[in-house]
């Protein structure tokens, strides 16, 4: 009995007040997100919230199938077939707490699987489709995943041959209305399930989401999220993104990247505006056919594709229309200034940088709308979001002064700030000091409060003295007109310590050559100076990138130097 009057003393979570607690300034928490009587889940504020307000009708999700194909799915819709996802997973014996892992693209029923999962108080975990058959059982072992939701011809390429070895996966779903044997079409299941199921009351830290990291610097590590996040997906995604009720939004992102997830799926849902998905990959004119077709007015998308637009040129722009777009953001990688400016010049409107990781779960530094973008730089820490520049000195950490270069490092507090890696407490310790998480990444902070990126920290060049970040000498390289994109890496040099090097692909129209080579170079050494220019520049078709679209420098460098690659699970493009 001694529990009973325990709990009765106990005041009822609030989560609200927790969120004022973690972090001073959630200051609008209270009308982003509901609860539920002191308990979250996502569905809910994604879902049910919005339908119980009574805007069951209006469009969710706007989808665009591969083959051409048109599906409108209302907030009611998408509730409905997620209480049916939810449905078939209780009908299997899952339970609250279980671990489902995706593996599909754009298409409807991942999104009714991925809130059909957190309406039944499961843990959503998504994966690249693309992924080949080792990462994804590494990941899956590691998280100890308990349901896959993917198609027939992915299972049966590279999940059948191991499935049995791992012992925690009970239910393996298909899309579709035929699966392989020992698995479960999903259609029928769907379709005969029942469209009722009350999303289940979790603790605000309760796991939700377990993302994985894109693997850039080394072996990818599983950052696990718990339901408060939605506080943070909700308020990030109307201060850093302008989401407002009713607005059009396309976020391009991967569903196996966490952007897919935070600002694919959640935040958008949660704030209620109408999605459009397109099951596409990358395509110019079916990605400006679409922002014109749908007056998409936000547009949230990653420097990859950014450069590929600005590859095919202005011209190729210039037949659509773009005068719906009010708000342009980029994550991911850095956004080079050129492109900034090359955005705005083309759709009216720039491209605004924001800076996050998968471990901090939502956008903490961003250029947010109404800001002065100052092109090349990150923007500014959100309201509640405390950043500093700091540097590690032997009685700990010592704040830098402003335009000095130092590690990116965040006071944690906000909901969606990941509470571990998964089997790798060292090296989540590793990333506390001080009361700071650190982030690995090398940024300055000016004079007004703007954040710079300057690289990773593994991939920080000391050559004679100077410490030259890549990214500054990638944006210098972009800047001419024959350079598509480049990689920077410092390679060793007996004088220098380091010297720098570039890898670049190039515009149409332009052809590797020795000239070309002293072009570049020269370029360079005007805009940056001698000390700072590429010793050599090198010509590629392809950089190595990671499918996230990240280019991969520590794999540039194990090449040049001959190198173990190390993990390269996460590689996309793999020509040298
Ligand atoms: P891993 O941690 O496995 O090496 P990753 O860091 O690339 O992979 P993500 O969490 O997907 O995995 O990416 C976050 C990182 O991406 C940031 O730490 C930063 O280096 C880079 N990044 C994201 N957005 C920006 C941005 N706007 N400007 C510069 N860098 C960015
Ligand atoms: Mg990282």
């Amino acid at each position: 009995m001694a529990q009973d009057s325990e709990a009765a003393t106990t005041t009822v979570f609030d989560p609200v007040a927790a969120t004022r607690a973690s972090a001073d300034l959630w200051r609008d928490a209270r009308t982003l997100i509901d609860g539920l009587d002191g308990k979250f889940n996502i569905a809910h504020e994604a879902l049910d919230r919005h339908v119980n307000q009574g805007h069951g009708d209006q469009i969710a999700l706007r989808w665009s199938g591969k083959d051409g194909s048109q599906q409108d799915i209302t907030y009611g819709d998408l509730r409905d077939m997620s209480a049916r996802f939810a449905n078939v997973l209780a009908a299997h014996g899952l339970h609250p707490g279980d671990s489902l892992f995706s593996l599909a693209g754009r298409v409807p029923e991942l999104y009714a699987g991925a809130l059909g999962t957190l309406r039944a108080g499961m843990v959503f975990t998504p994966l690249f489709s693309a992924f080949g058959p080792d990462p994804i059982r590494t990941r899956m072992e590691i998280g100890q995943a308990n349901v896959l939701l993917t198609t027939a011809s992915i299972y049966r390429r590279k999940i059948a041959p191991w499935r049995d070895q791992i012992p925690s996966l009970k239910l393996v779903l298909i899309l579709g209305d035929d699966a392989p044997e020992g698995c479960v079409a999903l259609g029928p299941e769907l379709a005969a399930a029942s469209p009722d199921f009350a999303p289940v009351p979790m603790e605000s830290e309760d796991p939700a989401l377990i993302h994985f990291t894109s693997g850039t610097t080394g072996k990818p590590k599983g950052a696990v999220h718990v339901q408060n996040a939605v506080v943070y997906h909700a308020f990030s995604g109307r201060e850093a993104l302008g989401l407002t009720p009713g607005a059009v939004y396309w976020c391009t992102a991967d569903p196996g990247w966490v952007t897919g997830t935070s600002y694919g799926i959640l935040s958008p849902l949660v704030n209620r505006v109408t999605m459009i998905v397109d099951e596409a990959e990358f395509d110019l004119d079916r990605w400006y056919g679409t922002v014109e077709r749908e007056k998409v007015q936000i547009w949230y998308s990653a420097p990859t594709a950014i450069r590929m637009m600005m590859r095919a040129g202005a011209e190729a722009a210039a037949p659509y229309d773009f005068s719906s777009l009010t708000f342009l953001a980029s994550v991911g990688e850095p956004l080079n200034p050129e492109a900034v400016v090359w955005s705005a010049k083309v759709f009216g409107q720039p491209f605004h940088d924001n800076w996050w990781q998968t471990e901090t779960g939502g956008i903490m530094i961003a250029n947010r709308p109404g800001m002065e973008v100052r092109p090349g730089s990150m923007g500014k820490p959100l309201p509640g979001v405390e950043a500093a520049i700091v540097e590690k000195g032997e009685d700990g950490l010592r704040e830098c002064a402003p335009r000095e270069i130092g590690e990116l490092a965040l006071r944690p507090g906000w909901p969606s700030m990941m509470r571990a890696y998964l089997n790798e407490e060292a090296r989540y310790q590793k990333a506390f000091a001080d009361g700071w998480y650190l982030s690995g990444d090398l940024a300055l902070r000016d004079e007004d409060g703007y954040f710079w990126f300057v690289g990773r920290a593994d991939d920080l060049i000391k050559s004679s003295g100077h410490l030259i970040g890549p990214f500054e000498v990638e944006s210098a390289l972009i800047e001419h007109e024959a350079v598509a994109e480049a990689g920077v890496i410092g390679v060793p040099d007996e004088t220098a310590g380091e010297v720098v090097k570039a890898y670049v692909t190039l515009n149409p129209g332009f052809r590797p050559s020795d000239e070309l080579e002293r072009e570049l170079r020269g370029h360079a050494r005007k805009t940056l100076g001698a000390a700072v220019a590429p010793r050599e520049v090198v010509f590629r078709n392809t950089l190595p990138k990671t499918r996230s679209g990240k280019i991969m420098r520590r794999l540039l460098k194990a090449r040049e130097l001959g190198l173990p690659e190390g993990d390269i699970s996460t590689l996309e493009t793999d020509e040298t």
